[in-house]
């Protein structure tokens, strides 16, 4: 068992679930309550007999801020110093992975309801304020030679369907043909996909919303997209700093590190099994499998270090290539596995934990 501890704890995959309350209806219904969290343990019982461990368990009275504080905040640390980072929201539909990443976000809860903010528009605040705090206390410590960092930021939005990209800062642009690169240092990027600059909190969110909106207009004329679709929220971190005498280089020169942070509301995992569907619908399902499939397919394969070494299979998936340089390697990756606390969604719940344990 140590043995299985210690490669767990080097690996840069992460785990977390996190149960959501009951909804009023499962209330009314008087659903009964099936998962059980061991209390102080990272642990979860599903029924009576059936346990899973993982890196973190949050229990239905756990908010917004606990999830954010205990596993995420770290990671938007790292990006602010180069490293890549992604966190995953993966569950049935109606577990709560949208709430959990603040992607259903919506500009009015900004201000009032501080509390309900999901991740993203938490890490946006949080690298602003690190960035703020980074700038102005080199600059200080270095302020005659001039060497503090500098940052730049900027974000993309698009949607994953059917193995096709959208680009949800440009809705109405139909006919760009994305296409996926890899340069030669390895860095994936979507040619044809907007990026924009932002240089405050406030625009990172407003294009969160635009591409909410975006989201939501194309899920009513077509059949609940959001749920079968992949929603990737990129931050792109440019950190450059003069180099000064005092760094031993020979000419003065500008280090610049460049870092991206993933934030993916992944489609309901109800699809994965969704297979005897035919036409269009059969089309739908077999995409978004293979999405689902392939990552947990590739997480497996990071979390094993024997598997690690042989082979991760990321070009199975426009999922898995587009994340490919921000799994495994030096990045660091949050799964948040969604679910619903009562029974009538027992064998949903199961299904998830079961994906998740892969990732471990
Ligand atoms: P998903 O994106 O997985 O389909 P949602 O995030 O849309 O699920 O959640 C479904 C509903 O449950 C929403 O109305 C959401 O506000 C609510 N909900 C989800 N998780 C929580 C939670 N932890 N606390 C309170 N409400 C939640
Ligand atoms: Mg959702």
């Amino acid at each position: 068992i140590s043995e299985v501890d210690s490669i767990n704890k080097d690996s840069s995959v992460r785990v977390a679930v996190r149960i959501r309350p009951q909804n009023s209806r499962e209330l009314i219904d008087m659903c009964r309550i099936c998962t059980t969290v061991t209390l102080g343990e990272p642990q979860i019982f599903l029924g009576s007999d059936k346990a899973f461990t993982f890196d973190y368990v949050f229990d239905t009275n756990s908010n917004q801020c606990d999830i954010y504080s205990d596993c995420v905040e770290k990671l938007v640390d790292s990006t602010l110093h180069g490293y890549n980072a992604t966190v995953l929201a993966y569950g049935q539909t109606g577990s709560g992975k949208t709430y959990t990443m603040g992607t259903g976000f919506d500009h009015e809860a900004e201000s009032s309801d501080t509390v309900q903010l999901g991740i993203i528009p938490r890490a946006v605040r949080h690298i602003f304020s690190g960035i703020e705090q980074l700038e102005g206390s080199s600059s200080s410590e270095h302020s005659a030679a001039g060497g503090g960092p500098q940052f730049s930021l900027a974000v993309q939005y698009i949607e994953l369907y059917n193995e096709d990209i959208f680009d949800l800062l440009d809705p109405f642009n139909k006919n760009s043909n994305f296409k996926i690169h890899e340069d030669a240092s390895g860095q994936i990027t979507i040619s044809g996909a907007s990026i924009k600059p932002i240089y405050q909190p406030h625009d990172a969110l407003k294009y969160l919303q635009q591409g909410a909106l975006a989201r939501t207009t194309a899920s009513t004329k077509m059949n609940d997209q959001s749920s079968r679709s992949h929603a990737l929220f990129t931050i792109f971190v440019r950190r450059q700093r003069l180099l000064t005498p005092s760094d031993n280089v020979p000419d003065n020169d500008l280090e610049t590190l460049t870092s991206k942070f993933h934030f993916v509301d992944l489609a309901g995992s109800e699809r994965l099994k969704r297979t005897q569907a035919t036409g269009e619908r059969a089309r739908e399902g077999i995409s978004i499998n293979c999405g689902l499939l392939a990552l947990g397919n590739c997480i497996s394969a990071l979390g094993d270090k024997s598997k690690r070494a042989l082979h991760v299979p990321y070009r199975d998936s426009k999922l898995t290539r587009l994340l490919q340089d921000s799994l495994g390697g030096n990045s660091q990756t949050l799964m948040i596995a969604c679910v619903s606390p009562s029974d009538r969604d027992f064998m949903e719940t199961l299904n998830t934990l079961k994906y998740a344990n892969r990732a471990r």
